[in-house]
């Protein structure tokens, strides 16, 4: 499973982040990205889609349940 965020759509309300931190970041700008192996992509969009390891994808579909915005994607 592949997940990705649109940063224009995000509030920043951090609550990605709160529920699986170990995918989901607020950057400096205060809008949220995925970490990639360790790294945060500092790609916006689907252009920074990052793989999930199979033990967070419940924690990805948590926080995109959740998410504000509703700008949390996942391609399966
Ligand atoms: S839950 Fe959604 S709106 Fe909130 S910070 Fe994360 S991506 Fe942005």
């Amino acid at each position: 499973m592949k997940v990705w965020i649109e940063q224009e759509y995000c509030t920043g309300d951090g609550l990605c982040e709160e529920i699986c931190p170990q995918v989901f970041k607020l950057g400096d700008d205060g809008l949220a990205y995925v970490r990639d192996d360790g790294a945060v992509s500092s790609d916006g969009g689907k252009i920074g889609a990052v793989l999930v390891p199979e033990d967070l994808e419940d924690g990805v579909l948590d926080a995109q349940a959740e998410c504000a915005g509703e700008c949390i994607y996942v391609d399966r």
